[in-house]
């Protein structure tokens, strides 16, 4: 095991077996030499724009500001970055869009990945499918069997979902064999990774390709009021829809959230708050906030969103934690599905419950920032993805918990 440059802070870097040295080596190569050129940015860009939907919307949602703060005090306006509009429903398509461009230029002949609830696994088969690469992804089988719709969805795409039958056949054990997978198949194979974590250069690459998301909102924040926002929120699971609207701010005076998922509550252990309530070690090849025992044993997170139940977190967020420059805040899973139910009847949008923890804490962020300024605050809220996919996880737990739409 060696630690290698690529570092936030004390965190981030290379935790993983010498066989992949290379491939890491080789595809930190590839984001210097080619991701940066004008030719791939010009490549990527048009797909983005003509495929993937770019840029999308910012949408205004005062309805929304005047439920959260009747009466106008704390929050002003509230403005959506609507990565729900994408192609495939959600920011991970500008992740693996680029990184399966990436594979094309750099000679690979075949595309892996791992995916939990699926997502991930979708947008990488829908790149695949539009770049004409062959693509296997790894998934837990007790996965395959509770996310049925994306398993169809990906081999609809020409995709091989290969079920992984070693340990909890959860996300972790996906990965463990799809790492496996690459260091066999090293020469001829890219290893696609979905979120802004795992070893360097994978957090950078990915906080790179989400940029997009930021400079887009930040730009259009400023067209439409002439100021850049006071705040900016978005959830945070492996932290790539964060990273990517918050790179844009890291130098403004603009405050910035992140929302982790606290489950069932921060005091039960059934939650995914990896930085509220972590500690430092090492998960997925990097150093960072991992949830484990006092052994340093993984544990499993649990949230009713999908794209949140990770007991990691990317090692940019563990730096900015640290440095205080973003702030993290949690939300339960009761809180997201209210705001599910506030945002359909307010903005009319159904959003996904990962995006609906950010939504949770609008009010909050506008009352701290209102403090802070001396006048109200307007908030610039990260859309990450649809909730269409959800409408089952929330009719399960309304059965379970109680809580029905108003
Ligand atoms: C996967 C997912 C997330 C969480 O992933 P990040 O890497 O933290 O962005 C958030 N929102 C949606 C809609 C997702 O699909």
């Amino acid at each position: 095991m060696t630690t290698l440059p690529g570092s936030f802070g004390a965190y981030g870097g290379r935790y993983v077996a010498e066989t992949l040295m290379f491939a890491l080596d080789e595809l930190e190569a590839g984001a210097r030499d080619i991701l940066r050129t004008d030719e791939f940015q010009r490549t990527l860009g048009g797909l983005l724009r003509d495929y993937v939907g770019r840029p999308t919307a910012l949408t205004p949602a005062p309805r929304l500001a005047r439920a959260l703060d009747p009466d106008g005090h704390t929050l002003g306006e509230v403005w959506l970055k609507r990565e729900d509009l994408c192609h495939t429903g959600a920011h991970k398509i500008n992740n693996a869009l680029g990184q399966v461009l990436l594979a094309k230029r750099m000679g690979k002949t075949r595309v892996i990945a791992e995916t939990g609830a699926g997502q991930h696994g979708v947008a990488t088969a829908t790149a695949a499918a539009l770049l004409d690469l062959p693509c296997e992804v790894f998934m837990g089988a007790l996965d395959v069997e509770r996310q049925a719709p994306n398993v169809a969805r990906m081999r609809l795409l020409g995709a091989r979902v290969v079920p992984v039958e070693t340990g909890s056949r959860t996300l972790k054990d996906a990965m463990n064999e799809a790492l496996r997978d690459w260091v066999t198949n090293v020469a001829s194979t890219a290893y696609c990774v979905g979120s802004a974590a795992g070893p360097h250069p994978y957090p950078t690459l990915v906080a790179e390709l989400q940029r997009v998301i930021g400079d887009e909102a930040r730009a259009q924040v400023m067209g439409a009021t002439g100021a850049l926002p006071d705040a900016v929120v978005a959830c945070v699971g492996g932290g790539s829809n964060a990273i990517g609207i918050m790179r844009a701010f890291l130098d403004d005076d603009v405050s910035l959230y992140g929302v982790e998922a606290a489950g069932e509550g921060l005091s039960t252990e059934r939650h995914a708050a990896t930085l509220t309530r972590g500690r430092v070690g090492v998960l997925h090849g990097a150093r960072s906030y991992v949830l484990c025992d006092d052994d340093g044993q993984i544990e499993e997170a649990h949230s009713i969103s999908a794209g949140l139940d990770y007991p990691g977190v990317g090692p940019e967020h563990a730096h900015l934690k640290d440095t205080g420059r973003v702030t993290y805040l949690t939300a339960t899973d009761r809180e997201a599905v209210e705001a599910v139910d506030l945002v359909a009847r307010r903005v009319g949008i159904l959003v996904a419950l990962e995006t609906a923890h950010a939504f949770a804490r609008v009010a909050d962020v506008g009352r701290r920032e209102a403090a802070r300024r001396g006048r109200p605050a307007s908030v610039l809220v990260c859309l990450s993805g649809r909730g269409d996919k959800d409408l089952g996880s929330i009719e399960a737990w309304r059965a379970a918990h109680g809580g029905g739409a108003r």
